[in-house]
């Protein structure tokens, strides 16, 4: 049996950060336990890689503090670091008078959230910046950035280390227990014992937390984002990002082209019902995820939902169609051939519904007496982790 004071489950880019922050203020033994023997196998190395400076955030929101604070401490970091990052900015182009209108309102969010932009009215000004770029308008935020979110995270994990922070790599937490004392739990390489639990489990915090009684009115449902790649030849179709104007009334960004730190230019990504929460192949599934999917009532009333369905429809076809991915992708550079994008990975997100059949669009934590349970890291949870995970830190602090 092996004792730490606090036990974090999940080493992705929430619960490295949660680890760092709490290094940073106490004295107390801080573990990590980690199902996989690798780090960044899910979520947080299986995305964009894209820091979103804060525009799409309603001001005064969490999510528009986290990400305008993330973006720039997320950049220091990297610079302190070496890790690569960046700056490229987004355009976020729009193709009808509807969506044009959408970006004056973005604007005045970037305004009050204090995130520089410029508009392009034109699809001369949008060229000189995306030559390949077609639109009626875009808005410009220069301080977008793209950063190897792999590298982040093996950082963070030798950061945390160095620290003083016992991370535990092939440890599966496969059940866990509230004692007398704290928690008991029980992994696939030995029991551990904690005063405090941090569940930052990412596609299976709700597994944790319902075990415990914790948020039984939440689930997530997994929602694949796949990636094409531009052939290295066709690279030059995007020099830095280019997005689409974003749907207030969905949760994900749609279809959009990010030039990575790497050099490489993905396309993507759609979202497609998964059939397991770590099912990155369209082939894949997972029977238990399947059913706990298919059985849940909130998942259902998701369904009900006319948009939601054929959004739904549009996403599946996107998955199992090349040539409606390609479309989808032309909008916005009409230039693109399917022969010039070729099949990349796929993320999975822990998209969080409620009972009610709701998709949770912002950050969503629960704590109780000892434990802080984090249901929702949702996008742009990458670009945030650094905030987000000081302050679960600050959080779990006030209870000991
Ligand atoms: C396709 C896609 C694109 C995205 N693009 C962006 C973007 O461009 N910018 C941005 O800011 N955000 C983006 N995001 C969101 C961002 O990646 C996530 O919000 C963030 O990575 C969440 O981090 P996490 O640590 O909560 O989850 P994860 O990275 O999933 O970490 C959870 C960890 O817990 C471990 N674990 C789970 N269960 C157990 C268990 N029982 N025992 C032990 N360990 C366990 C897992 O193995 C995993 O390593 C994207 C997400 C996806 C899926």
């Amino acid at each position: 049996m092996t004792h730490h004071d606090i036990v974090i489950v999940g080493g992705g880019c929430v619960g490295l950060s949660v680890a760092k922050h709490l290094a940073d203020r106490t004295d107390r033994s801080v573990a990590v336990l980690e199902k996989e023997h690798h780090l960044a196998e899910h979520q947080s190395g299986r995305n964009s890689g894209v820091l979103h400076p804060g525009f799409n955030y309603p001001p005064g929101s969490q999510k528009a503090r986290f990400a305008t604070e993330g973006t720039r401490r997320m950049k220091a970091y990297c610079v302190e670091h070496d890790i690569p990052c960046d700056e490229l900015g987004v355009l976020v182009v729009a193709t009808n008078d509807r969506e044009e209108a959408r970006l004056y309102e973005l604007a005045d969010q970037a305004t009050a959230n204090g995130v520089e932009w410029e508009i392009l009215d034109s699809q001369a000004a949008i060229r000189e910046h995306e030559p390949h770029a077609v639109g009626q308008a875009a808005l410009h935020a220069p301080e977008a950035a793209s950063v190897d979110s792999q590298q982040y995270v093996y950082t963070l994990a030798r950061d945390v280390q160095n620290a003083g922070v016992s991370l535990y790599l092939g440890h599966a937490v496969t059940a866990v227990r509230h004692t007398d004392f704290g928690y008991r739990l029980t992994t696939s390489n030995g029991t551990f014992e904690a005063d405090y639990l941090v569940n930052a489990a990412g596609l299976h915090a709700d597994t944790l937390a319902h075990e415990l009684g914790v948020g039984e009115e939440y689930q997530v449902v997994p929602f694949r984002g796949e990636y094409y790649e531009l052939t290295p030849e066709k690279a030059d179709l995007c020099q830095s990002m280019i997005y689409p104007t974003p749907d207030p009334d969905l949760p994900f960004l749609g279809v959009h082209y990010t030039r990575r730190a790497d050099g490489k230019v993905i396309v993507g990504p759609n979202a497609v019902l998964a059939f397991g929460r770590e099912a990155y192949e369209n082939t894949q599934f997972d029977l238990n995820d399947l059913q706990e999917t298919l059985t849940y009532e909130g998942f259902w009333k998701l369904l009900a939902s006319s948009t939601m369905l054929s959004v739904a429809w549009e996403e599946l076809n996107k998955s199992y169609r090349k040539e409606k991915f390609v479309e989808a992708s032309q909008k916005l550079v009409p230039d693109v051939r399917e022969s010039d994008l070729h099949s990349s990975y796929a993320g999975i997100r822990a998209q969080l519904v409620s009972d009610d059949g709701e998709l949770v669009k912002d950050p969503l934590f629960i704590d109780t007496d000892d434990a802080v349970h984090i249901l929702n890291a949702v996008s742009p949870g990458l670009t945030s982790s650094l905030p987000f995970g000081e302050h679960i830190a600050e959080t779990l602090e006030t209870k000991y």
